[in-house]
C-alpha cells in the first residue's frame, strides 16, 4: 500500500517537549516527522541544561496552583514514561532538602508561608516535614552539623536531563520517527504536514512575539566523596540556589534567573556565586572540579505558565514551559498528543468545537486560541 506523501504531524523542534510529544504520537501508530535545528543529543535545548527537578511543592513558593497540580501529576507519570523508553535514565524520588544560612533566616517564613498558600492541601500533608537540629543530619548524613533547620520535602524527584534527551532520541528512532536534526524550519520553510506542532521554545518567537527567554546559568562540577542523596535548596535572597546531585558524584549546582534572552557565556558573578553557595553548604565542593558552567534563557510566556495555543487552522504551538519543563512535560505533552490527534481527524475545526474541548479538557487552563498569525 502507498503511503501518504505527507506525514500525519511534522513535530517543529525536537527539546524536551518535541521529542516527548513526536515519541507519543508516533507510539499511537501515527507517521511523524521531527525537525530540529541542533543535534541528537539535545545541546541547543534548555533541557539541555535544565537541573532537571520534579519539585512540585518547592516551585510552589513562586508558582501558581495549576504549575503545581501539574507537577505532581507529571511525577507520578514519569516512571511509566521512563518505563517505555528504550534506554535507562537516572530517575529518583527520593524528596528535597531545604536549608538556610542564619544570615537568610528571614527568607525561611517567606517561604514556607507561599508554598503553604500556593499548594494544595493533599500534596502538603506528609509533604512538607520540619527537620530541627540534628534531624538535617539524620536526613543527609553529609550535611551533618551544618544547618540547626531545614525542610524535608520527602515526595519530591529528579532525574537526569541529558539522558532522558538520549533516551527519547532512541525512542524516536524505535518508533520510526523521520528525525532530521540539524535542521532549523521557519515560517517560510515549514515542513509538509497534515498537522504542525510547534514546540521550537524561544525559537518561536517570531510567531509569540509576548514569548520572552529567562537566563539561567548552572555549573556542572565532579564532587567525590560528599554524598549527597537528594536536591538540597538554599534559601537566598535573589534567588532559589540548589544542588542536584545526580549519578557518579555529578552536581548541577543552579540556577540564576535573570530577565533578558543573553546566550553569553556565564558571567563571573554568576559562577562565584553559584559556587561560592555550593561551598557553603559543604565545604567539600572546594576541591570539586569544574565540568561546564551553562547558560541557556526558560522559554517564558507574559503570565508565567505554560500554554496550548491553537492557530485556529492545522497548528497547535506547545510552549512557556519556562522553569517548569521537566516537572510538568508528561501532562503537558499528553494532552497537547490527545488535542493534536483530534485536529489530524478533524473533531476540532472551528472556535466552537476548540471551547467545547476545552472545556472538557483534563488541563483545560492551558489552552489558548493563539489569534496571531503568520505572516502571509
Ligand atoms: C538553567 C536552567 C535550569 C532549569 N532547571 C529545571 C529544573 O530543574 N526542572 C524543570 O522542570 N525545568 C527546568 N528548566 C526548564 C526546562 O529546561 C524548560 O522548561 C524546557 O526545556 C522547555 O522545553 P521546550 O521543549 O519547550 O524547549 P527546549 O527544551 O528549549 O527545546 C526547544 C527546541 O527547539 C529547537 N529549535 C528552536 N528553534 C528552532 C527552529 N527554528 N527550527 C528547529 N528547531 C528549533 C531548539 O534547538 C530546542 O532543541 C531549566 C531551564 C534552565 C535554562
Amino acid at each position: 500500500m502507498n503511503r501518504p506523501a505527507q506525514p500525519d504531524f511534522a513535530v517543529l523542534g525536537g527539546g524536551l517537549c518535541g521529542r516527548l510529544v513526536a515519541w507519543r504520537l508516533a507510539g499511537q501508530g501515527h507517521r511523524v516527522a521531527l525537525y530540529e535545528r541542533g543535534d541528537a543529543a539535545g545541546s541547543q535545548a534548555a533541557a539541555w541544561v535544565a537541573a532537571a527537578m520534579l519539585a512540585p511543592l518547592a516551585e510552589a513558593a513562586s508558582a501558581e496552583l495549576l504549575i503545581t497540580r501539574l507537577g505532581a501529576s507529571s511525577l507520578d507519570a514519569w516512571p511509566q514514561v521512563l518505563a517505555e523508553l528504550p534506554e535507562p535514565v537516572f530517575f529518583q524520588r527520593n524528596g528535597t532538602l531545604v536549608v538556610w544560612h542564619h544570615a537568610d533566616r528571614t527568607e525561611a517564613p517567606l517561604f514556607e508561608r507561599r508554598v503553604r498558600s500556593n499548594a494544595p492541601a493533599e500534596l502538603l500533608d506528609g509533604g512538607f516535614v520540619t527537620l530541627a537540629g540534628a534531624q538535617v543530619g539524620a536526613a543527609e548524613p553529609a550535611l551533618a552539623g551544618r544547618f540547626n533547620q531545614g525542610w524535608l520535602l520527602p515526595r519530591e524527584g529528579q532525574l537526569d536531563n541529558r539522558q532522558v534527551l538520549a533516551a527519547l532520541a532512541a525512542g524516536l528512532a524505535q518508533r520510526g520517527v523521520e528525525t532530521h536534526w540539524n535542521t532549523p524550519v521557519d515560517e517560510q520553510s515549514l515542513p509538509p504536514a497534515c498537522v504542525t506542532i510547534d514546540c521550537r521554545g524561544l525559537g518561536a518567537k517570531p510567531v509569540l512575539p509576548t514569548l520572552r527567554g529567562i537566563r539561567g546559568e548552572v555549573a556542572r562540577v565532579h564532587a567525590p566523596g560528599i554524598n549527597l542523596t537528594r536536591p538540597v535548596r538554599l534559601l537566598h535572597p535573589r534567588y532559589p540556589l540548589y544542588i542536584a546531585p545526580k549519578q557518579n558524584d555529578l552536581y548541577v549546582i543552579g540556577a540564576t534567573e535573570v530577565e533578558g534572552e543573553d546566550m553569553s557565556p556565564v558571567s563571573v558573578r554568576s559562577a562565584l556565586e553559584l559556587l561560592s553557595a555550593a561551598f557553603s553548604v559543604h565545604p567539600g565542593f572546594g576541591e570539586a572540579r569544574i565540568l561546564e558552567l551553562n547558560s541557556q534563557c526558560r522559554p517564558t510566556l507574559p503570565d508565567h505558565r505554560p500554554a496550548l495555543l491553537w492557530d485556529g487552522a492545522q497548528t497547535l504551538r506547545v510552549n512557556g514551559l519556562y522553569r517548569h519543563g521537566y516537572m510538568i512535560a508528561p501532562e503537558v505533552a499528553d494532552e497537547a498528543v490527545r488535542f493534536a490527534a483530534a485536529l489530524l481527524d478533524g473533531r476540532i475545526g472551528d472556535a466552537d468545537a476548540f471551547a467545547d474541548w476545552r472545556r472538557a479538557a483534563r488541563w483545560s487552563e492551558l489552552f489558548q486560541q493563539d489569534c496571531a498569525r503568520e505572516p502571509a
